[in-house]
């Protein structure tokens, strides 16, 4: 089932997620609707908070359902280990239309559980380490423009504030 996706500024999204505790019927629910959106946007990555849900979930797939098998579901995720940097655009389904470019370590591995909560470890680089962690800092309430300088983020929030205004956001 598709589920609306929440967009900046609603507070839900600048909120930490709490970890899950029951790996149940509930979640794998979640997980399946977290999906079916995320293809439909369509888009590469989602977390949970976008769509209401304050849980520790996100759900990256870097062909976005066009070729199978690169779908990757993880719940209470964290960084083992960040290195290296890359500079590239980045955007958020969260944050339409607009993009910026981010500074992001290269390389990270995260380790989190599956949907049936058994443990994974995933390593990833370039465009893989970028989705990770910006589905990981919306997990922590951190959304891309945090992540940019003041006045690259302040030109972004004014255009949106400008949207907003003229009932287009
Ligand atoms: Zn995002």
């Amino acid at each position: 089932m598709l589920r609306p996706i929440v967009r900046y500024p609603t507070a839900d999204l600048q909120k930490p997620a709490a970890p899950v505790t029951a790996f149940d019927a509930e979640l794998e629910r979640l997980i399946d609707d977290m999906i079916d959106t995320m293809y439909a946007a369509p888009g590469i990555g989602l977390a949970a908070p976008q769509i209401g849900v304050p849980l520790r979930v996100c759900v990256i797939d870097l062909s976005s359902g066009k070729r199978g098998g690169e779908l990757i579901t993880l719940v209470n995720p964290e960084f083992v280990s960040r290195d290296g940097m890359q500079l590239e655009d980045e955007g958020c389904l969260s944050v339409p239309t607009f993009t910026a470019t981010v500074a992001r370590p290269a390389r990270v591995a995260v380790r989190g559980r599956d949907r049936r909560g058994e443990e994974l470890t995933i390593d990833g680089e370039g465009l893989l380490a970028r989705a990770l962690q910006h589905e990981l800092d919306h997990l922590d309430g951190v959304l891309f423009l945090d992540r940019l300088r003041g006045i690259k983020r302040d030109l972004i929030v004014r255009k949106i504030r400008k949207l907003q205004r003229a009932g287009k956001w």
